[in-house]
């Protein structure tokens, strides 16, 4: 057992948990971060890396990983310890000041005060049912795009129906040979224009949409992926010619050890008071997508202003002897709390 000590303990390296990290330099609060992901940004660096994002404040347009990219240099001066690949696993409080955390890494970090920044908990792609299909994976099949070069004069299959798919469909019909889209039903989960536009390049042939189908096999050649086995509902079988399957079913959301902790939950998600983001249980705060309120919104700007507020009421549990005077960054500068 390794065994740490620090102010706090942010659990989740998502775009909140991370700007968590800032807020908490800035007010002289050290922290250690765990994330069971093997690198940082929760959803943004897991599932969409290279999209673009065009609602964080003074950014017109960002992709998701430079904007990790950035939240990372931004909490980089105030030394955060990341515990990267390792799950939480337990959250006890040991007495009315401390908290011990111990992770599937076998660590235990002593804190005053814990942040849950779990986004949807630990989560992970919704994987198809289909047979080896763990011998393509990282190699022809991806739930996530990090390189979209790889596609470049390729046949691409995409299943699923919602805005990932349709999404990426789009964008990589721009420089891959061939498109196929393939999904159970008719009807798309997407923005209609979204899907006005799949259908528009589909009539100019990049884009095969595969519909209804489902996927059914993979079929290989000297050890790459050749064929894309899809049935309908008359099991009539189709042999798609592709080297990639991506598979776009979502997410699977599970708060795993999370719901064992005694905090309030509502529908899976941890209520906390919205003045201050504590949760049911004192100096535990809940931040970003696992957070819920009334009102709440899933955003990553909401996450950044609700990181504000639970670092500004934790400052009273680790400097319980010393008077806050509010400060904005143009006074106080980045050095002078490092
Ligand atoms: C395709 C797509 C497009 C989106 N576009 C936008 C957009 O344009 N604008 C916008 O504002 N939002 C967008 N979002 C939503 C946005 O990504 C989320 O609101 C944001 O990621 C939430 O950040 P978070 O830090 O709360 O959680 P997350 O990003 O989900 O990160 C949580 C992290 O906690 C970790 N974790 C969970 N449980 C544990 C545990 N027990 N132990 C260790 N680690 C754990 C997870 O591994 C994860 O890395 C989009 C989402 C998707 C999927």
């Amino acid at each position: 057992m390794n065994k740490f000590e620090t102010d706090l303990v942010i659990i989740g390296a998502g775009p909140v948990g991370l700007f968590s990290i800032f807020e908490a330099g800035m007010l002289k609060i050290k922290c250690h971060v765990i994330d069971s992901l093997e690198n940082i940004g929760g959803q943004c660096t897991a599932l969409y890396p290279e999209k673009p994002i065009y609602d964080i404040p003074a950014h017109p347009k960002i992709l998701a990983r430079e904007l990790i990219e950035n939240l990372e240099q931004q909490a980089q001066p105030f030394n955060p310890v990341y515990h990267l690949n390792q799950r939480v696993n337990g959250l006890q409080k040991i007495d009315n000041n401390n908290f011990v955390i111990t992770t599937s890494k076998n660590n235990q970090i002593k804190c005053k005060a814990v942040i849950i920044a779990a986004g949807c908990g630990a989560f992970g792609p919704n994987r198809p049912p289909l047979e080896n299909i763990e011998h393509y994976e990282g190699k022809s099949v991806f739930y996530a795009i990090r390189d979209k070069s790889i596609f470049k004069d390729k046949n691409v299959a995409i299943a699923g129906g919602g805005d990932s798919a349709v999404d990426w469909a789009i964008n990589l019909s721009e420089i891959a040979n061939k498109i196929y889209v393939i999904h159970r039903r008719e009807k798309f989960r997407c923005a209609p224009e979204s899907l006005d536009q799949m259908k528009k390049i589909s009539q100019e042939g990049k884009i095969e949409l595969v519909i209804p189908y489902q996927l059914s096999s993979l079929k290989s050649q000297n050890n790459n992926l050749s064929h894309v086995v899809v049935k309908d509902f008359d099991n009539n079988i189709k042999e798609l010619e592709a080297q990639y399957l991506l598979p776009f079913f979502g997410l699977a959301m599970e708060l795993g050890p999370i719901a064992s902790w005694g905090l309030n939950l509502e529908k899976n998600h941890i209520s906390v008071d919205p003045k201050n983001m504590q949760t049911s249980e004192c100096g535990i705060y809940a931040i970003g997508d696992i957070a819920t309120y009334t009102n709440k919104l899933k955003l990553i700007l909401t996450g950044f202003s609700e990181a504000a507020l639970a670092i500004h009421d934790i400052y009273k549990i680790i400097h319980p002897n010393e008077l806050f005077h509010f400060e904005y960054s143009t006074s106080k500068g980045v050095a002078h709390c490092q």
